[in-house]
């Protein structure tokens, strides 16, 4: 099969022909539909995620039409399915609190195991996967890929956002699309901050009610002053000091701070106003993807036309397409995702 292969980082993906997966016996072998592209799979490309070496296949936002399943696997061959990128064990006691994404013993296909920038991959424990809805296409499903879940579990699962509350989004990539869409579906109002002129339009367009210049702007202040005092809940999608620290200075008292964007690198130790979390008594959460329980929530508000996904999926390319899209993220991108629908291109 046709996979694209991680040679030395930072390097182009080698386009190879390898040799099919086997099938897991407790899972399936699904033929890649579609498959996203994110700015997870550039911190693995640039050799700044600890779990990817040269050799590696990266691409853990897949979904795909099974057609191999195991003795112990849940779904058949022909169903079509979703995958959360985590793959919990459903045995401990994480899994069994309903708290899969903290589960010690993880399958990420893409960064510990061969991911789906390829025509087929391997999906051990396949009941983590959920079926695709007949009325969302493979790109957009891949697409939800790991933004549109981690957002939601982040903004419903840990901040708890309500109807009427102001939330700020620090970072409109694929994450802060989805939360700014997410709030709105929810009732909230949303104040985005970018620094790409062309993404606060967008946003604006999606129905940001201020999109903020991080270059020119003061935003704490600005979004202090545009909410009367602060926004209820602030999400972080970049892992970076500068926004985090927008995204904790930015709230009201009692707020809380969502840190979703994965701080690496020289950012892993980054200094935080805690004086500011101490005065303003906030709350800060850390988040990572969503457990897989929750799909069905998440899929029936895409699913009733009360939360549109389109605007997420900027682009379809194809399997050589992928390493340009990856160096992209070394600066600021055009919103909206790419999603390889192709592997043959
Ligand atoms: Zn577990
Ligand atoms: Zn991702």
């Amino acid at each position: 099969m046709r996979a694209a292969i991680l040679t030395a980082y930072r390097a182009p993906l080698a386009l190879e022909q390898v040799a099919e997966p086997d099938c897991p016996a407790d899972g399936v072998v699904l033929q890649v539909l579609a498959c996203g592209v994110c700015r997870s799979d550039w911190h693995g490309w640039t050799g700044e995620h600890a779990r990817v070496k040269p050799g590696a296949r990266l691409g853990h936002e897949y979904c795909g039409q099974v057609i191999a399943a195991g003795p112990q696997a849940r779904f058949g061959v022909g169903d079509r399915l979703i995958a959360p990128f985590i793959l919990a064990c459903g045995q401990c006691p994480s899994c069994q609190a309903g708290q899969s994404t903290t589960c010690a013993d993880q399958i990420i296909p893409g960064f510990t195991a061969p991911g789906a920038f390829a025509e087929y991959v391997a999906v051990p424990r396949d009941r983590n996967l959920v079926r695709l809805p007949a009325s969302l296409t493979p790109a957009l499903a891949a697409g939800l890929g790991c933004r549109v879940t981690t957002a939601w579990q982040a903004l419903t699962g840990r901040a708890a956002l309500q109807a009427g509350e102001w939330l700020a989004v620090h970072g409109t990539g694929g994450i802060g699309l989805s939360a700014l869409l997410i709030g709105r579906a929810l009732g909230a109002r949303v104040i985005v901050v970018d620094v790409v002129a062309e993404k606060l339009a967008h946003a604006l367009g999606l129905g940001a009610e201020a999109a903020l210049d991080a270059r020119t702007t003061d935003i704490p202040a600005a979004i202090r002053d545009l909410t009367g005092g602060g926004a209820h809940v602030s999400l972080e999608a970049l892992g970076r000091p500068e926004t985090t620290n927008a995204s904790i200075r930015c709230l009201r008292p009692l707020g809380r701070h969502v840190q979703v964007g994965m701080p690496t690198g020289r950012h892993a130790q980054m200094q935080v106003d805690m004086l500011a979390v101490y005065i303003g008594q906030l709350a800060l959460y850390g988040t990572r993807g969503m457990p897989s329980w929750r799909y069905p929530s998440l899929l029936s508000l895409i699913e009733t036309g009360r939360l549109d996904v389109t605007p997420i999926v900027a682009r379809e390319i194809g399997l050589s397409g992928v390493s340009a899209e990856l160096a992209a993220f070394d600066g600021p991108t055009p919103p909206g995702v790419a999603v390889v629908t192709d592997f043959l291109a």
